[in-house]
């Protein structure tokens, strides 16, 4: 394995660090953790800013060019999700599309499935959401119920979804069905596109402890075109896995995480004077602990890259590297949150706030980490199972 950057993947990131330290402002507080004041105006931010990424051809910058890429290399995208966490995601909830949807169309989609939806996903015109999981489908999730049965040129959907991001705002649902109830649960499976817009949708907001991007999503006889089944019929475990590879690859927490332990060394060094020795000796050791961390997340992370890029089984490394990353962000939260002391509890809006709230953001944030995507508890599973070879417990 070589992890050298070409010169071009260097002087991509070179021009995208500048853009973003230019162009993305000191307020836009990210879209995960909202204050309701703030969140119209990031929303609005993030969408807007996602089509200036799309203009500059950098949102799905390893794409082929016949779908709105530039056909460059998988680092310069891995190298761009990187940043784009480390700027507090200024695209929004524009990236499940470039980077677990739009890469599962490429691979399983009909051609006309491709150009309907890849340009799409590429210019941010679009909002996908995912619809896996359901009140009793979250870690089994070939338990899922929602039925999808054929009607001629149709399929007819009944059934519930719940946790799906961004439901709300989306305009096309990647939506796992059972189209064969008689069949071993994980042959029975099929995907589906849906658009959000269909008569029978109905999308409820799940208040959250993060602001409010989840959603209940109803699907009461909601006609689909069979023109719009994604692979083969009760083929969809396959994909679904090659999906959640991307998934668990895809998102860098650990940008996050280093971007908050930078933050938090500056202020160390400014106030060591006002510290406690012993107190800041301790801070600076945790520091260094997850500063340590931080960095095998991203090695870990861009591994699992180098496989896929391969196309080499790469489920194994993505969950090891997901479980790693999103606990690791947990850890650095917490000693980040520790490290302020009382101070790091007040909320965004509180002049004493240090970083206008944005370690206890991370705080409330890192939670989700290791559930969303698999909990850490099948991660281990898959590392132990596919990685290690060992038998199902
Ligand atoms: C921020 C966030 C965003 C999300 N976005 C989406 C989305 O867009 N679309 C979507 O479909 N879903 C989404 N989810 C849902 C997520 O995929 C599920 O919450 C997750 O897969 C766990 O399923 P569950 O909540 O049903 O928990 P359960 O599966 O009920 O698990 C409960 C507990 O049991 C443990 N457990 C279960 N089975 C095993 C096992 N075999 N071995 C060991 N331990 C086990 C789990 O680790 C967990 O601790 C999101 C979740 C979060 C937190």
């Amino acid at each position: 394995m070589d992890f050298a950057f070409s010169p071009e993947e260097r002087a991509f990131h070179k021009e995208l660090r500048s853009f973003l330290e230019r162009e993305v402002p000191g307020w836009y507080p990210g879209i995960f953790v909202l204050d309701h004041a703030d969140y119209e105006r990031a929303w609005e931010f993030s969408l807007a800013f996602a089509k200036r990424l799309a203009g500059k051809g950098w949102l799905v910058r390893n794409w082929p060019q016949d779908y709105g890429g530039a056909g460059a290399s998988i680092w310069e995208q891995v190298l761009f999700s990187e940043e784009m966490v480390y700027f507090e995601e200024p695209r929004g909830a524009n990236y499940m599309g470039p980077n677990w949807v739009g890469p599962t169309i490429m691979k399983f989609g009909t051609p006309e499935q491709k150009a309907e939806h890849l340009p799409r996903i590429a210019s941010a015109e679009v909002i996908w959401c995912q619809g896996f999981s359901e009140p009793g489908a979250g870690s089994d999730l070939a338990a899922v119920e929602t039925r999808a049965r054929q009607d001629g040129d149709d399929f007819i959907v009944d059934g519930q979804k719940i946790w799906t991001s961004y439901a709300d705002h989306a305009d096309w649902c990647i939506l796992v069905v059972r189209t064969d109830p008689d069949a071993p649960k994980h042959k029975g499976l099929s995907y589906l596109l849906v658009d959000m817009r269909s008569q029978g949708v109905t999308v409820r907001p799940i208040p959250s402890l993060f602001g409010d991007h989840f959603c209940q999503v109803f699907y009461d006889h909601v006609r689909v075109p069979r023109r719009n089944l994604l692979g083969e019929k009760n083929g969809a475990w396959q994909m679904m896995m090659a999906s959640l590879g991307y998934e668990r690859a895809g998102v860098p927490f650990y940008m996050e995480a280093r971007r908050r332990l930078e933050q938090l060394a500056d202020a160390l060094k400014q106030q060591r004077r006002h510290l406690d020795p012993a107190v800041a000796a301790n801070l600076s050791l945790r520091l260094a602990e997850q500063a340590v961390e931080v960095e095998t997340a991203k090695w870990l992370t861009r591994r699992a890259y180098w496989l896929i890029a391969r196309d080499l089984p790469a489920d194994a490394a993505a969950s090891q590297a997901k479980m790693f990353k999103s606990e690791v962000y947990q850890r650095t939260a917490n000693a980040a949150l520790q490290g302020w002391g009382l101070l790091g509890q007040l909320e965004r809006g509180d002049r004493r706030a240090p970083l206008d709230g944005r370690f206890l953001r991370m705080f409330y944030w890192c939670l989700e980490g290791t559930v969303a995507g698999g909990t850490s508890e099948i991660q281990r599973n898959i590392v132990a199972q596919r990685g290690l070879g060992l038998p199902r417990g």
